[in-house]
């Protein structure tokens, strides 16, 4: 029986949890000195992940669909059963769930269908503090079909400004997409509000969830999404899957997204038929190794009490915050009432790489740079920061560790 997180318990029973969990991370095995703060980046995989897909490689391997020998039928069976179990993890129906290649992807497919029934005189609704991936794809839509984007404004605080999102919202409102956490901030929007004021006014919502896969719970329908999308590999997944989450009735009226096998039911020399949900949506040979890998990682994350791992990885970032803010120079970007497991920082004097490079000489890994927020740095006027962000196999001891080492870096630098 595994290690669980508790709810509500003191940090340091689940930190004991977290450090059991570390075991089942090989890599942590190849590298014990390795303290692990980028997981806002990409998480390790555990050991039933990186088995799950082996497992495929060496037993089930070969292409999906139309296959009429056994192996292919059982590849095809093993791939439909991932989707099953994501859909079951987020609350949805196979058919609303499709396999991308990642949030980037997710959330462009959205861009390049839902955004081509757009143009002049429609507005979509963003926020100053999304990823580059839910801005740029946006970005690339104006420019193609005249649509005006409309930015949610971030306090200084690093919260939305609800009343100007209210203000913002209007006749001419066609799409409202926003991060459910900042990957910069670890802000946790409000996003019951954000769904309930554009529901009210007709409007859809795609919601990021990036952050969110790998640390809270979630429920589709609860959070009353017209679009999900997240990545695998945040989530202890392998690389290069996704999934993209759409209500059925939004995903049937849109056209597909790329051409190619799979997402036709029949081509003519004139031109095609498109298939059915979610086929429609995977043009070409899908991950599908990387989909067995996937459920893999939705099977581990809800085994170890994912209920409980947002409010602990939360818990590690409050003592991490607590621990740096008295050391000279040190200033914590954002400090918003809900905040999740990840903490950006400035050292004046420093450059932000500079801390990051001093870290790793201790084998503390830190992301430093612009976060793929380039827009939110500006806010804040700055260039670039660093960046803790922590994951289930973080300790409190991880964090003690960090804040000594970062308390010496201003000397050092
Ligand atoms: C990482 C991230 C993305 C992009 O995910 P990819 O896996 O790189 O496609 C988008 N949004 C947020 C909030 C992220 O943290």
């Amino acid at each position: 029986m595994r290690p669980q997180f508790v709810a509500h318990a003191p940090v340091e029973e689940n930190s004991s949890a977290a450090g059991a969990l570390k075991n089942e991370f090989p890599l942590f095995g190849e590298r014990p000195e390795l303290i692990y703060l980028d997981n806002a980046a990409t998480a390790q995989k555990p050991l039933s992940v990186l088995d799950a897909e082996r497992d495929f490689y060496l037993k089930s391997c070969a292409n999906v669909h139309r296959a009429i020998h056994s192996i292919g039928e059982e590849a095809t069976a093993r791939y439909e059963q991932a989707r099953r179990r994501l859909a079951r993890f987020i609350g949805a129906r196979p058919v609303e769930t499709v396999f991308t290649h990642g949030t980037t992807e997710s959330i462009n497919l959205v861009a390049r269908t839902y955004g081509e029934t757009l143009g002049p005189g429609d507005e979509i609704i963003l926020s100053v503090m999304e990823h580059h991936a839910n801005m740029v794809p946006w970005q690339q839509l104006a420019e193609r079909r005249g649509v005006a984007l409309k930015f949610i404004p971030v306090s200084e605080e690093g919260e939305l400004d609800m009343a100007e999102y209210g203000r913002l919202l209007g006749p001419k409102t066609r799409l409202v997409a926003v991060t459910m956490i900042s990957n910069v901030l670890g802000t946790i929007n409000p996003v019951e509000k954000i769904v309930g004021a554009a529901h009210a006014a007709g409007v859809p919502v795609l919601l990021d969830a990036a952050q969110a896969a790998p640390s809270m719970p979630l429920d589709v329908k609860a959070l009353g999404a017209d679009f999900l999308a997240f990545s695998g590999h945040k989530m202890y997944g392998p690389f290069g899957i996704g999934i993209l989450y759409g209500t059925e009735r939004m995903l049937d009226a849109l056209p597909p997204f790329m051409g190619g096998g799979d997402m036709i039911s029949e081509v003519r020399l004139e031109g095609f038929s498109a298939n059915e949900l979610p086929y429609k949506f995977e043009a070409g040979t899908p991950p599908i190794s990387q989909a067995v890998g996937l459920e893999a990682a939705a099977d581990w994350l809800s085994s170890v009490g994912l209920d409980a791992l947002g409010e602990y990885e939360s818990a590690l970032a409050q003592r991490f915050m607590e621990g740096i803010k008295g050391i000279p120079g040190i200033r914590i970007l954002g400090s918003a009432a809900r905040r999740a497991g990840i903490v950006a920082f400035t050292l004046e004097g420093a450059h932000a790489h500079d801390v990051a490079a001093y870290l790793d000489r201790f084998h503390i890994a830190v992301r430093a740079g612009h976060h793929c927020a380039h827009p939110l740095a500006r806010r804040y006027g700055i260039v670039s920061s660093a960046r803790a962000s922590f994951g289930t196999y973080n300790t409190c001891e991880d964090v003690d560790t960090a804040i000594r080492v970062l308390s010496r870096a201003g000397e050092a630098l």
